[in-house]
Protein backbone atom coordinates (compact mmCIF):
# COMPACT_ATOMS: atom_id res chain seq x y z
CA UNK A 1 0.00 0.00 0.00
CA UNK A 2 1.26 3.26 -0.87
CA UNK A 3 0.20 6.54 0.88
CA UNK A 4 0.84 9.33 -0.92
CA UNK A 5 0.46 13.19 0.00
CA UNK A 6 -1.85 15.34 -2.34
CA UNK A 7 -1.86 19.12 -2.04
CA UNK A 8 -4.28 20.52 -4.63
CA UNK A 9 -3.01 24.09 -4.25
CA UNK A 10 -4.74 27.29 -5.53
CA UNK A 11 -6.22 28.43 -8.78
CA UNK A 12 -6.94 25.43 -11.41
CA UNK A 13 -5.04 23.19 -8.91
CA UNK A 14 -8.34 21.51 -7.03
CA UNK A 15 -9.59 20.82 -10.56
CA UNK A 16 -6.31 18.90 -12.09
CA UNK A 17 -5.14 17.11 -9.01
CA UNK A 18 -8.94 15.66 -8.71
CA UNK A 19 -8.84 15.01 -12.48
CA UNK A 20 -5.18 12.90 -11.99
CA UNK A 21 -6.34 11.29 -9.05
CA UNK A 22 -9.38 9.98 -11.38
CA UNK A 23 -6.80 8.79 -13.81
CA UNK A 24 -4.15 7.10 -11.48
CA UNK A 25 -7.14 5.27 -9.68
CA UNK A 26 -8.51 3.85 -12.64
CA UNK A 27 -5.04 2.25 -13.11
CA UNK A 28 -6.09 -0.05 -9.89
CA UNK A 29 -2.96 0.19 -7.89
CA UNK A 30 -2.94 0.28 -3.77
CA UNK A 31 -2.55 3.39 -3.28
CA UNK A 32 -4.24 5.65 -0.79
CA UNK A 33 -4.44 9.54 -1.38
CA UNK A 34 -3.77 12.11 1.84
CA UNK A 35 -5.21 15.22 1.14
CA UNK A 36 -3.65 18.17 2.87
CA UNK A 37 -3.85 22.00 2.30
CA UNK A 38 -1.59 24.73 1.82
CA UNK A 39 -0.95 27.73 -0.15
CA UNK A 40 -3.15 31.28 -0.62
CA UNK A 41 -6.13 29.41 -0.22
CA UNK A 42 -5.39 28.01 3.06
CA UNK A 43 -3.68 30.95 4.42
CA UNK A 44 -7.04 33.41 3.34
CA UNK A 45 -9.35 31.09 5.40
CA UNK A 46 -6.86 30.01 8.28
CA UNK A 47 -4.12 32.75 8.36
CA UNK A 48 -1.62 29.66 7.94
CA UNK A 49 0.43 28.94 4.44
CA UNK A 50 1.58 26.11 5.16
CA UNK A 51 0.03 23.97 8.42
CA UNK A 52 2.23 21.68 10.30
CA UNK A 53 -0.85 19.42 9.20
CA UNK A 54 0.51 19.21 5.72
CA UNK A 55 4.21 19.46 6.91
CA UNK A 56 3.59 16.07 8.68
CA UNK A 57 1.87 14.02 6.23
CA UNK A 58 5.05 15.39 4.19
CA UNK A 59 7.04 13.91 6.07
CA UNK A 60 5.35 10.46 6.92
CA UNK A 61 4.48 9.91 3.53
CA UNK A 62 7.12 10.86 1.58
CA UNK A 63 5.58 11.26 -1.93
CA UNK A 64 3.85 14.17 -2.32
CA UNK A 65 1.51 15.21 -5.50
CA UNK A 66 1.36 18.79 -5.52
CA UNK A 67 -0.74 21.35 -7.79
CA UNK A 68 0.20 24.87 -8.15
CA UNK A 69 0.64 27.55 -5.24
CA UNK A 70 -0.10 31.22 -6.30
CA UNK A 71 3.06 33.32 -5.33
CA UNK A 72 2.42 36.76 -5.19
CA UNK A 73 4.79 39.02 -7.26
CA UNK A 74 6.84 41.74 -6.15
CA UNK A 75 5.42 41.47 -2.23
CA UNK A 76 4.27 39.27 0.54
CA UNK A 77 5.82 35.42 1.25
CA UNK A 78 8.79 33.78 0.15
CA UNK A 79 7.08 31.09 -2.55
CA UNK A 80 6.02 28.14 -0.79
CA UNK A 81 6.60 25.91 -3.87
CA UNK A 82 10.91 27.09 -2.94
CA UNK A 83 10.14 26.88 0.76
CA UNK A 84 9.68 22.80 0.56
CA UNK A 85 12.03 22.21 -1.76
CA UNK A 86 14.29 24.06 0.63
CA UNK A 87 13.37 22.93 3.62
CA UNK A 88 13.31 19.17 2.06
CA UNK A 89 16.25 20.10 0.33
CA UNK A 90 14.74 18.73 -2.81
CA UNK A 91 17.75 19.28 -4.63
CA UNK A 92 17.21 18.05 -8.19
CA UNK A 93 14.35 19.08 -10.36
CA UNK A 94 13.68 17.17 -13.14
CA UNK A 95 11.68 18.66 -16.02
CA UNK A 96 10.56 16.24 -19.41
CA UNK A 97 9.88 17.90 -22.57
CA UNK A 98 8.63 15.63 -25.25
CA UNK A 99 5.85 16.38 -28.36
CA UNK A 100 2.63 14.79 -27.28
CA UNK A 101 0.16 13.66 -29.75
CA UNK A 102 -0.73 15.84 -32.93
CA UNK A 103 -0.18 18.61 -30.47
CA UNK A 104 0.82 21.63 -33.09
CA UNK A 105 3.82 23.01 -32.13
CA UNK A 106 7.08 24.70 -33.01
CA UNK A 107 9.58 21.66 -33.74
CA UNK A 108 9.15 17.61 -33.84
CA UNK A 109 11.18 15.28 -32.25
CA UNK A 110 11.72 17.19 -29.07
CA UNK A 111 12.65 14.80 -26.41
CA UNK A 112 15.00 16.74 -23.56
CA UNK A 113 15.02 16.55 -20.01
CA UNK A 114 16.17 19.36 -17.82
CA UNK A 115 18.04 18.34 -14.64
CA UNK A 116 17.58 22.11 -12.62
CA UNK A 117 19.56 22.32 -9.53
CA UNK A 118 16.57 23.92 -6.92
CA UNK A 119 17.90 24.49 -3.80
CA UNK A 120 20.14 27.73 -4.41
CA UNK A 121 21.56 30.32 -7.08
CA UNK A 122 19.30 33.38 -7.20
CA UNK A 123 15.96 31.73 -5.43
CA UNK A 124 18.13 31.38 -1.88
CA UNK A 125 15.53 34.58 -1.42
CA UNK A 126 18.55 36.44 0.38
CA UNK A 127 17.73 40.14 -0.76
CA UNK A 128 18.71 43.18 1.05
CA UNK A 129 17.41 46.97 0.82
CA UNK A 130 20.37 49.45 0.36
CA UNK A 131 18.16 52.48 0.06
CA UNK A 132 15.05 53.44 -2.27
CA UNK A 133 17.40 53.42 -4.76
CA UNK A 134 19.12 50.26 -4.34
CA UNK A 135 18.38 46.14 -3.38
CA UNK A 136 21.03 43.64 -3.56
CA UNK A 137 20.15 39.52 -4.11
CA UNK A 138 22.72 37.17 -3.26
CA UNK A 139 23.58 34.41 -5.97
CA UNK A 140 24.59 31.13 -3.78
CA UNK A 141 26.47 28.41 -5.78
CA UNK A 142 27.94 25.50 -3.19
CA UNK A 143 30.06 22.53 -4.83
CA UNK A 144 28.04 20.65 -2.85
CA UNK A 145 24.59 21.14 -4.55
CA UNK A 146 26.13 21.02 -7.88
CA UNK A 147 27.78 17.65 -7.31
CA UNK A 148 24.53 16.27 -6.60
CA UNK A 149 22.56 18.16 -9.47
CA UNK A 150 25.23 16.89 -12.07
CA UNK A 151 24.99 13.38 -10.69
CA UNK A 152 22.07 12.94 -10.97
CA UNK A 153 21.79 14.35 -14.64
CA UNK A 154 24.65 12.26 -15.91
CA UNK A 155 23.56 9.35 -14.20
CA UNK A 156 20.02 9.44 -15.90
CA UNK A 157 21.84 9.90 -19.24
CA UNK A 158 23.63 6.84 -18.78
CA UNK A 159 20.66 5.29 -17.37
CA UNK A 160 18.69 6.59 -20.51
CA UNK A 161 21.45 5.39 -22.92
CA UNK A 162 21.73 9.15 -23.78
CA UNK A 163 25.29 10.66 -25.43
CA UNK A 164 25.44 13.90 -24.22
CA UNK A 165 24.78 16.75 -21.48
CA UNK A 166 24.70 20.11 -22.22
CA UNK A 167 25.56 22.47 -18.89
CA UNK A 168 24.31 25.85 -19.28
CA UNK A 169 26.19 28.97 -17.29
CA UNK A 170 26.74 32.19 -18.20
CA UNK A 171 30.35 31.79 -16.21
CA UNK A 172 31.82 33.83 -18.73
CA UNK A 173 30.58 36.93 -16.79
CA UNK A 174 30.02 35.47 -13.16
CA UNK A 175 33.47 33.84 -13.38
CA UNK A 176 33.35 32.71 -9.30
CA UNK A 177 29.47 31.12 -8.84
CA UNK A 178 28.83 30.11 -12.62
CA UNK A 179 32.49 29.38 -12.94
CA UNK A 180 32.07 26.71 -9.84
CA UNK A 181 28.78 25.31 -10.98
CA UNK A 182 30.65 24.76 -14.43
CA UNK A 183 34.09 23.32 -13.22
CA UNK A 184 32.18 21.23 -11.06
CA UNK A 185 29.69 19.79 -13.61
CA UNK A 186 33.25 19.50 -15.81
CA UNK A 187 34.91 17.58 -12.75
CA UNK A 188 31.66 14.81 -12.66
CA UNK A 189 31.79 14.28 -16.15
CA UNK A 190 35.07 12.53 -16.22
CA UNK A 191 33.67 9.90 -13.92
CA UNK A 192 31.41 9.16 -17.38
CA UNK A 193 34.04 8.86 -19.70
CA UNK A 194 30.80 7.04 -22.66
CA UNK A 195 29.18 10.83 -22.08
CA UNK A 196 29.92 13.82 -23.73
CA UNK A 197 29.34 17.14 -21.83
CA UNK A 198 28.97 19.91 -24.41
CA UNK A 199 28.89 23.73 -22.56
CA UNK A 200 27.00 26.57 -23.52
CA UNK A 201 26.07 30.28 -22.16
CA UNK A 202 22.19 31.02 -20.98
CA UNK A 203 22.01 33.63 -23.53
CA UNK A 204 23.54 31.40 -26.57
CA UNK A 205 21.31 28.14 -24.93
CA UNK A 206 18.34 30.60 -25.63
CA UNK A 207 19.03 30.89 -29.54
CA UNK A 208 19.66 27.34 -30.12
CA UNK A 209 16.74 25.67 -28.24
CA UNK A 210 14.59 28.75 -30.60
CA UNK A 211 16.48 27.33 -33.73
CA UNK A 212 17.05 23.39 -33.24
CA UNK A 213 15.63 21.80 -29.80
CA UNK A 214 15.87 18.45 -30.87
CA UNK A 215 19.94 19.24 -30.84
CA UNK A 216 19.59 18.75 -27.22
CA UNK A 217 19.31 15.68 -24.77
CA UNK A 218 20.07 16.61 -21.45
CA UNK A 219 20.19 19.90 -19.86
CA UNK A 220 22.17 20.79 -17.18
CA UNK A 221 21.86 23.84 -15.14
CA UNK A 222 21.11 26.08 -11.65
CA UNK A 223 18.18 27.16 -10.59
CA UNK A 224 17.12 30.39 -12.07
CA UNK A 225 18.45 29.45 -15.43
CA UNK A 226 16.40 26.41 -15.32
CA UNK A 227 13.32 28.14 -14.46
CA UNK A 228 13.18 30.29 -17.60
CA UNK A 229 14.51 27.56 -20.00
CA UNK A 230 11.70 25.21 -18.87
CA UNK A 231 9.26 27.89 -20.13
CA UNK A 232 10.79 28.30 -23.32
CA UNK A 233 10.95 24.56 -23.81
CA UNK A 234 7.42 24.07 -22.94
CA UNK A 235 6.54 27.05 -25.48
CA UNK A 236 8.21 24.76 -28.20
CA UNK A 237 5.76 21.57 -27.64
CA UNK A 238 2.55 23.77 -27.38
CA UNK A 239 2.32 25.03 -24.16
CA UNK A 240 3.01 25.28 -19.92
CA UNK A 241 -0.04 22.66 -19.77
CA UNK A 242 2.14 19.88 -21.05
CA UNK A 243 5.21 19.88 -18.94
CA UNK A 244 5.79 17.60 -15.83
CA UNK A 245 8.07 17.61 -13.02
CA UNK A 246 9.79 15.83 -10.20
CA UNK A 247 11.42 17.24 -7.46
CA UNK A 248 13.93 14.65 -5.81
CA UNK A 249 16.23 14.84 -2.32
CA UNK A 250 17.40 12.09 -0.26
CA UNK A 251 14.44 10.64 0.53
CA UNK A 252 11.58 12.99 0.08
CA UNK A 253 9.59 13.29 -3.35
CA UNK A 254 7.40 15.56 -4.87
CA UNK A 255 5.83 15.76 -8.02
CA UNK A 256 4.29 18.50 -9.94
CA UNK A 257 3.39 20.75 -13.07
CA UNK A 258 5.70 23.40 -14.43
CA UNK A 259 3.03 25.67 -14.29
CA UNK A 260 1.33 28.37 -11.91
CA UNK A 261 -2.12 28.56 -10.90
CA UNK A 262 -4.02 30.39 -13.85
CA UNK A 263 -6.42 32.19 -11.80
CA UNK A 264 -7.67 33.44 -15.60
CA UNK A 265 -9.04 29.72 -15.59
CA UNK A 266 -9.73 28.71 -12.32
CA UNK A 267 -13.20 26.84 -11.71
CA UNK A 268 -14.04 27.00 -15.11
CA UNK A 269 -13.35 23.64 -16.01
CA UNK A 270 -10.84 24.28 -18.64
CA UNK A 271 -7.72 23.28 -17.07
CA UNK A 272 -5.66 20.59 -18.80
CA UNK A 273 -4.57 17.85 -16.74
CA UNK A 274 -1.77 16.30 -18.58
CA UNK A 275 1.19 18.23 -17.07
CA UNK A 276 -0.30 17.01 -13.61
CA UNK A 277 -0.74 13.49 -14.84
CA UNK A 278 2.37 13.59 -16.58
CA UNK A 279 4.22 14.32 -12.84
CA UNK A 280 1.96 11.48 -11.96
CA UNK A 281 3.38 8.98 -14.17
CA UNK A 282 7.15 10.59 -12.78
CA UNK A 283 6.16 9.91 -9.27
CA UNK A 284 5.02 5.96 -10.11
CA UNK A 285 8.07 5.48 -11.98
CA UNK A 286 9.75 6.65 -9.27
CA UNK A 287 7.98 4.31 -6.66
CA UNK A 288 8.52 1.13 -9.38
CA UNK A 289 5.16 0.96 -11.12
CA UNK A 290 6.58 1.69 -14.41
CA UNK A 291 3.77 -0.38 -16.34
CA UNK A 292 1.31 1.67 -14.88
CA UNK A 293 3.61 4.98 -15.80
CA UNK A 294 3.80 4.18 -19.00
CA UNK A 295 -0.24 2.87 -19.35
CA UNK A 296 -0.66 6.59 -18.30
CA UNK A 297 2.01 8.54 -20.43
CA UNK A 298 0.63 6.36 -23.03
CA UNK A 299 -3.27 6.90 -22.76
CA UNK A 300 -2.50 10.84 -22.80
CA UNK A 301 -0.37 10.76 -25.92
CA UNK A 302 -3.25 8.72 -27.33
CA UNK A 303 -5.83 11.23 -26.31
CA UNK A 304 -3.94 14.07 -27.50
CA UNK A 305 -3.80 12.59 -31.25
CA UNK A 306 -7.08 13.98 -31.92
CA UNK A 307 -7.91 17.21 -31.96
CA UNK A 308 -11.72 16.91 -30.71
CA UNK A 309 -9.99 15.64 -27.48
CA UNK A 310 -7.64 19.37 -26.93
CA UNK A 311 -8.54 21.50 -23.89
CA UNK A 312 -8.70 25.05 -24.18
CA UNK A 313 -4.72 26.10 -24.02
CA UNK A 314 -4.92 23.96 -26.86
CA UNK A 315 -7.25 25.53 -28.81
CA UNK A 316 -10.00 22.75 -28.32
CA UNK A 317 -12.63 22.94 -26.49
CA UNK A 318 -13.05 19.81 -24.43
CA UNK A 319 -13.28 20.27 -20.10
CA UNK A 320 -11.00 19.11 -17.80
CA UNK A 321 -13.62 16.46 -16.84
CA UNK A 322 -14.37 15.29 -20.20
CA UNK A 323 -11.01 15.36 -21.11
CA UNK A 324 -10.36 13.07 -17.50
CA UNK A 325 -13.30 10.91 -18.63
CA UNK A 326 -11.35 10.21 -22.36
CA UNK A 327 -7.68 9.41 -20.58
CA UNK A 328 -9.50 7.06 -18.36
CA UNK A 329 -11.50 4.91 -20.79
CA UNK A 330 -8.16 5.49 -23.30
CA UNK A 331 -6.69 3.29 -19.77
CA UNK A 332 -9.31 0.67 -19.59
CA UNK A 333 -8.43 -0.36 -23.40
CA UNK A 334 -4.69 -0.50 -22.89
P1 LIG B 1 1.31 31.61 -11.02
O1 LIG B 1 1.35 32.99 -10.50
O2 LIG B 1 0.88 30.61 -9.98
O3 LIG B 1 2.54 31.20 -11.78
P2 LIG B 1 0.05 32.11 -13.55
O4 LIG B 1 -1.31 32.70 -13.76
O5 LIG B 1 1.28 32.82 -13.95
O6 LIG B 1 0.11 31.56 -12.05
P3 LIG B 1 0.93 30.00 -15.23
O7 LIG B 1 0.65 28.57 -15.02
O8 LIG B 1 2.31 30.44 -15.05
O9 LIG B 1 -0.08 30.78 -14.33
O10 LIG B 1 0.38 30.17 -16.68
C1 LIG B 1 0.25 31.28 -17.46
C2 LIG B 1 -1.00 31.09 -18.32
O11 LIG B 1 -0.94 29.87 -19.07
C3 LIG B 1 -2.23 30.93 -17.45
O12 LIG B 1 -2.77 32.17 -17.13
C4 LIG B 1 -3.15 30.07 -18.28
O13 LIG B 1 -3.93 30.82 -19.16
C5 LIG B 1 -2.20 29.19 -19.08
N1 LIG B 1 -2.07 27.87 -18.44
C6 LIG B 1 -1.11 27.45 -17.59
N2 LIG B 1 -1.31 26.19 -17.20
C7 LIG B 1 -2.42 25.77 -17.81
C8 LIG B 1 -3.16 24.52 -17.81
N3 LIG B 1 -2.79 23.47 -17.09
N4 LIG B 1 -4.26 24.46 -18.56
C9 LIG B 1 -4.67 25.52 -19.29
N5 LIG B 1 -4.03 26.68 -19.34
C10 LIG B 1 -2.92 26.83 -18.62
MG1 LIG C 1 3.47 31.88 -13.75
Amino acid sequence: MYKITVIPGDGIGEEVTQSVIQMVDSLNLPIEWEIVSAGLNTYNNTGELLPESALNSIETNKIVLKGPITTPIGYGFKSINVTLRTKYNLYANIRPVKNLGVIDSKYKNIDLVIFRENTEDLYAGIEEKISDNECHSLKIITKSATLKIAHEAFKYAQSMNKTKVTVVTKANIMKLTDGLFLNTVREVALDYPNIELEELLIDNMCMQLVLNPSRYQIILTSNLYGDILSDLCAGLIGGLGLVPSANIGKDIALFEAVHGSALDIAGANKANPTALALSAAMMLDYIGENLAAKKLKNALNEVLCYEDNFTYDLGGNLSTSDFTQKVIETIQTL
